[in-house]
């Protein structure tokens, strides 16, 4: 069988990673079947879906190492792969349904509709729709469509019996017909609802294999029941755990990093994003680093979880880390330069010591795994005007005068190698330990914790160490 995959998201915010997530899976699936993968729009809903939208979902799957042999980009044999460019495709198969007697028209208001929702669940019933219109007469729906607003379409669940699937990751699912309700198909302005064009699509579309979030999970029954009374193909549902914050609560937009465009945006490689999403959910065997087509290789079906995926940027730092650790210096240099802290670091590093500079990250690099990182580290170690901490500012107020004239006063004769230095420091001063260190990490670095001092003296050079000495001589004096 030819394996058909397709991503359809509805474009009325920007990429969540949690879709990304869905998106990738069902690419590795169709890539390690040899298979295809389609992008489909799902726009119906006019008032929430935005071009831009559709514009920058497409940037980010791409980031992300995903292409499709059809979308709205690119076109296919299905086309339109919008959905709001398929209406009267939709059209035909409502009128299919209804030639055979299974849809009707509903006037409940909303505001009705609601009611009876709150009465079903104050009666500790499941809420569904009650069948107030399923059996009005032809001289009533008459009447109302002459006077009141345009009615929606609802689909007739059969009252007895049960659907019943398989789920490729939750096993098989069963649903009693009476707790589903009658539901909508078309609203009332004439658009069709998720329910049925998202199920028509797939099918007219051939796809084989239908991956989504578990929060769909309700909904297969009601499309499977579309599906059937249609008589079109059915496909294979595989409904995947939700994703959670470390706590195991919903991830929050709070925290940063819940969208692929922030991740961009804070620097992120696309390599370790896209390592991380294809193992939250999935086991792979190897831990290393691997591209796309790799990762498709190992793609197995069977080995998605059940229990939701705990989604932490500590991790994707871990990913970071191994993917900057084989990166050639150059091209970590290059993509610094190119992200949002570009221009402040390349200001901030002179032109011959940028391999100096990322020499120097990457002996630290579980600090500096992020541009904004790298700039705090390029301000430490190249800035004439270096900023200090809070912290920093206190350590060099509440060590003495006499502290920082014995810092410089030695300089000229033991300055050449720091070990020495800093014996001879805690000579003149009689202090030790973080009462000798602490200041003096002050007033070089701006902060009171980070690299290796040693480290950093070399780079910084007898002429700036007496620059900076000097000026917490100054902050020192108050
Ligand atoms: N447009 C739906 C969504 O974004 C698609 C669900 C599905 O994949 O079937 O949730």
């Amino acid at each position: 069988m030819n394996v058909r995959t397709r991503f359809a998201p509805s474009p009325s915010g920007q990429l969540h990673v949690g879709n990304a997530r869905t998106a990738l899976f069902s690419a590795l699936l169709a890539k390690h079947g040899g298979g295809e993968f389609i992008l489909r729009i799902e726009d119906t809903d006019a008032e929430r879906s935005h071009t831009a939208m559709e514009t920058a979902l497409i940037k980010d799957l791409h980031w992300l190492d995903m292409e499709w042999a059809e979308g709205p980009d690119v076109g296919g044999k299905h086309a339109p792969y919008r959905q709001s460019e398929r209406g009267r495709i939709y059209r035909t198969y409502i009128d299919k349904l209804t030639q055979q007697g299974l849809t009707y028209p509903c006037f409940c208001t909303p505001a009705a509709l609601s009611m009876s929702r709150k009465t079903q669940l104050a009666a500790g019933k499941p809420p569904r729709y009650a069948g107030t219109c399923a059996h009005l007469s032809k001289a009533e729906i008459e009447t109302r469509l002459t006077t009141g607003p345009k009615p929606a379409l609802r689909f007739r669940v059969p009252e007895q019996g049960e659907t019943v699937f398989e789920d490729l990751v939750r096993g098989r699912q069963v649903f009693a017909h009476n707790d589903i309700g009658d539901f909508v198909i078309l609203r009332g302005d004439g658009s069709p609802a998720f329910f049925f064009s998202n199920a028509v699509d797939d099918a007219l579309m051939g796809i084989t294999h239908v991956l989504r979030g578990e929060d769909h999970l309700a909904n297969t029954p009601r499309q499977l029941l579309l599906l059937q009374a249609l008589d079109l193909p059915i496909p294979q549902y595989a409904h995947l755990s939700l994703l959670v914050g470390p706590d195991g609560k919903p991830l929050s937009k709070r925290e940063g990093g819940s969208t692929v465009a922030e991740l961009m945006e804070m620097g992120f490689a696309h390599t370790a994003v896209l390592n991380y999403l294809a193992r939250l959910g999935h086991h792979y065997e190897s831990n290393k680093v691997m591209s796309f087509t790799e990762l498709a290789e190992a793609f197995d079906i069977s080995k998605l979880g059940k229990s939701s995926a705990h989604y932490d940027l500590t991790q994707l730092r871990h990913w970071q880390k191994e993917v900057i650790s084989e990166v050639k210096d150059g091209l970590f240099w290059n993509d610094l330069c190119k992200s949002t802290q570009g221009e402040r670091i390349q200001k901030l590093v002179p032109k011959d010591k940028w391999q100096e500079f990322i020499a120097f990250l990457k002996k630290d690099l579980k600090h500096s795994l992020l541009p904004s990182e790298a700039a705090v580290y390029a301000d430490m170690l190249y800035s004439d005007q270096l900023e200090y901490d809070d912290v920093a500012t206190e350590a060099m107020n509440t060590a003495s005068d006499e502290y920082f004239s014995a810092a410089l006063a030695l300089l000229s004769k033991h300055g050449q190698v720091y070990k020495e230095y800093v014996a001879a420091l805690g000579e003149a001063t009689g202090l030790q330990g973080r009462k000798l260190f602490m200041p003096l990490r002050a007033a070089l670095t701006g902060h009171v914790h980070g690299p290796e001092l040693d480290l950093i003296w070399e780079i910084l050079g007898p002429y700036r160490v007496k620059q900076r000495l000097e000026k917490a001589a100054e902050i020192a004096k108050g």
